[in-house]
């Protein structure tokens, strides 16, 4: 059985579009004015408002995705939480530069904000994307319009209620719902000046149009993967086993950074396949009431994914060697058994295109340059990973995987102090860290003639 979560959610028209855009316009002079370190005071606000709603917020995701409460306040809570208190922190720190007058101009480099942003989003992580573009754009002094997915709009509807309690000026950060046609009025509206999007390849490239249609807007594009995990006869079993698992069961796979490839060295390929099995299929006890404190995995957003992923999973079944899964859980509800195959053809379905589900191809390899060859076959460059004890060959390794994160003896990981994007169709820019933040500012040189 499927049924709708709640069919009242507003959806943002042209004209609501256009007073968004217009709020947003009315705040950003005196929002960019503001003492830095009152800005920071009243985005620190907003993050504990988070923290102290994080009951409210998990209801609310739990009734759109399904997504386990205790996982939720686990772990995206404080993500998102995190995410603004740290650029809260950059308030006052976006600082400039100035180089030698050596030729009778002095030379002064400013970061300036870029004026109304616009944010639209992914439906798999809401509040935690929502302080990755919202966070960084305020601090550096911007306004931002930020769109949900038409699939889990109710958390970033309340924190519109807890911006207000925060005080954060009107119009400073505006959240709207909506599909496509919504976010494609922001893609292609001409008063807005930079728009961050997350979500798939395929809409990031109709929205890069959009903006290069309308105003040339700028663009950052946080979209999918395909990411390799790369396990070496040395590595230790446990510790890839734990994060192969985790790092594409994890929310049940609907996650960018899911490793959903592995390739193993030949010589451990059975030991390793066995104990993957074995951990795929006690994950299963994980699923279930996601108000349930056992309950740690969600079922797939919805009745179109599900169907989505299971019409891959059996072309995947019809082309490939399933070892566990393949099939779904429960009589119904949207739940996927953590799905495991090995061997694929380079040309299958499952192994080339990302899936969005709890499914794993492992294939192995004998060679560190042919696997690095085709661990970089693919047009994604999202996260990679690599499991071996030789603290040479991981750093090699990590250097060589084409992406715009590579991890040693764990993957799917990210820190908001440190970069996060994708290199070739897995994205244009970088989020979190400095680059989060520097993404949302002009510079501006300023020439000074000192001979006058
Ligand atoms: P999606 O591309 O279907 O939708 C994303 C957002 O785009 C939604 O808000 C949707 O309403 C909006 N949209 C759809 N058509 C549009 C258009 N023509 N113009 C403007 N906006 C439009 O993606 P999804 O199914 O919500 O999310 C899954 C995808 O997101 C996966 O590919 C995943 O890898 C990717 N993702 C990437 C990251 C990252 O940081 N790289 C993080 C999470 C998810």
């Amino acid at each position: 059985m499927f049924f709708s979560v709640c069919d009242d959610v507003h959806v943002a028209l042209e004209d609501d579009v256009n007073t968004a855009v217009l709020a947003a316009q009315k705040a950003f002079p005196s929002w960019a004015a503001i003492l830095s370190n009152d800005r920071a005071k009243i985005l620190w606000k907003f993050d504990d408002l988070i923290e102290q709603h994080a009951d409210e917020l998990a209801d609310l995701e739990a009734l759109c995705g399904g997504k386990p409460k205790g996982v939720f306040k686990g772990f995206e809570i404080p993500m998102t939480s995190g995410a603004w208190r740290y650029y809260a922190g950059w308030c006052d720190k976006l600082e400039g530069g100035s180089f030698p007058q050596d030729n009778g101009f002095m030379k002064i480099v400013r970061r300036e904000p870029i004026g109304v942003c616009a944010a639209i989003n992914a439906f798999n992580g809401p509040l935690v994307m929502t302080a990755l573009k919202g966070a960084p754009a305020l601090a550096a002094g911007n306004t931002i319009i930020i769109k949900s997915s038409e699939k889990s709009p109710l958390s970033s509807i309340y924190l519109g209620k807890l911006a207000n309690e925060a005080g954060i000026p009107p119009g400073v950060i505006n959240f709207i719902s909506g599909a496509g046609p919504t976010g494609a009025l922001l893609a292609s509206h001409m008063d807005i000046r930079k728009i961050s999007f997350t979500g798939s390849t395929g809409t990031g490239k109709r929205i890069a149009q959009a903006a290069a249609a309308s105003n040339l807007k700028k663009v950052s594009l946080e979209l999918g993967g395909k990411s390799p995990s790369i396990v070496f006869a040395d590595a230790n079993l446990d510790i890839a086993v734990k994060w192969c698992t985790q790092g594409v069961v994890g929310n049940s796979g609907q996650v960018c950074i899911a490793s959903s490839r592995v390739y193993v060295h030949e010589s451990i390929r059975d030991r390793f396949v066995d104990a993957l099995k074995a951990a795929f299929e006690a994950s299963q006890a994980g699923f279930g009431d996601p108000s349930d404190a056992n309950t740690h995995l969600p079922p797939l957003i919805d009745n179109l994914q599900f169907e989505r992923v299971s019409k891959i999973i059996e072309e995947g079944k019809r082309e490939n060697t399933l070892v566990t899964g393949g099939c779904r859980l429960f009589s119904e509800g949207c739940w996927v058994a953590p799905t495991i195959f090995v061997d694929p053809s380079p040309n299958a379905n499952v192994y080339k295109n990302e899936i969005f589900g709890p499914v794993v191809v492992v294939s192995t390899f004998t060679d560190e340059d042919e696997v690095m060859t085709r661990a970089n076959a693919t047009e994604f460059g999202l996260s990679g990973a690599v499991f071996s004890q030789d603290v040479n060959r991981a750093l090699r390794v990590a250097s060589k995987i084409q992406s715009g994160m590579a991890c040693v003896n764990c993957c799917a990981m990210l820190d908001i102090t440190v970069p996060f994007g994708g290199y070739k169709q897995s994205g244009w820019g970088r989020e979190m860290g400095k680059a989060g933040i520097e993404s949302y500012t002009e510079t501006k040189t300023v020439l000074v003639n000192m001979t006058y």
